[in-house]
């Protein structure tokens, strides 16, 4: 089998694409295997293999044709759904109808009719940007020098999470079970849980060599070791919102409260901090 030769090795991210002022970052995870970042902050990566690309992730409908301009080739194998959320599953409008769509069955559901999401009406994806090859269990798929294992991971995110672990190079897709350095979004109107969120992190930190390199759907990319500190700081996080709220106090006190200060950085993203004390607060 011929080996790819890439034409640049890029250590340090750079942006390789931009339109209407987003970005996509493009740096390498390892040998044939590329991560994009999409306006730094949403991660796909690209596994190459001979003339052909396997995508995980597909980023936004909004930026599916640009990701598709970032790739290395047109010849899309595979696109794997890590879970069913629009900035996940959005950019597979931009690909090919005949291109293989691989996700949890439950994802398949979720994007093949209209789901809530905040309270608002989330809308399918055309036909043929649907997951066709529904999955419900580890599948493996040989991919030139690559070996690809889609394992199942639900509850946590969402009811139709998986994880991808590519063993020969040592990289770590986990979608969104980790917002590296952020609060997470647990999607409790569509099967989520933070308990099983949790769970789901101990199963890979447990499971999964301590050497990869483990890329969220968001924020930069973390090893083991940072994944493992991560769900511990999460766990403080939910243990003094649980003693404020054992003490009585209300989700509106312990909001104001800003008993989470010392963790701002975490807020930065999407789920800001009332946001992530609400989460708590209704899981406990
Ligand atoms: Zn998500």
């Amino acid at each position: 089998m011929r080996k790819l030769s890439l034409l640049i090795a890029i250590l340090i991210p750079v942006a390789i694409f931009a339109q209407n002022n987003i970005k996509i970052f493009k740096s390498e995870l390892a040998e044939n295997i590329d991560l994009h970042q999409i306006a730094g902050k949403c991660n796909l990566i690209a596994v190459y293999g001979y003339n052909s690309v396997v995508l995980i992730d597909a980023g936004y409908g909004s930026t599916g044709k640009m990701v598709k301009d970032t790739l290395k080739t047109d010849n899309v194998k595979y696109i794997i759904n890590t879970h069913w959320h629009s900035d996940h599953t959005g950019g597979n409008i931009a690909f090919d109808k005949d291109v293989n769509i691989i996700a949890h069955e439950n994802t398949y559901k979720r994007v093949s009719t209209t789901q809530k999401l905040f309270g608002k009406d989330s809308k399918p994806l055309p036909e043929y940007a649907q997951p066709d090859m529904r999955i419900k269990k580890k599948t493996v798929i040989d991919f030139y020098e690559h070996k690809i294992e889609i394992i199942p991971l639900t509850g946590g995110h969402t009811d139709g999470d998986v994880i991808v672990y590519l063993p020969n190079s040592k990289v770590l897709a986990v979608g969104d079970l980790l917002f590296a350095g952020l609060y997470p979004f647990v999607d409790t109107e569509n099967g989520g849980n933070m308990y099983k969120y949790f769970k789901n992190i101990e199963w890979i930190t447990k499971n999964i060599p301590a050497d990869v390199k483990v890329v969220g759907g968001h924020g930069p990319v973390f090893s083991i070791e940072q994944y493992k500190q991560y769900l511990k700081t999460l766990k403080e996080t939910v243990k003094i919102v649980s003693d404020l709220k054992k003490d009585g106090k209300t989700m509106e006190d312990i909001i104001k409260s800003e008993c989470l200060k010392e963790y701002a950085d975490y807020g930065k993203f999407f789920i800001t901090e009332p946001f992530w004390i609400e989460t708590i607060y209704k899981s406990l």
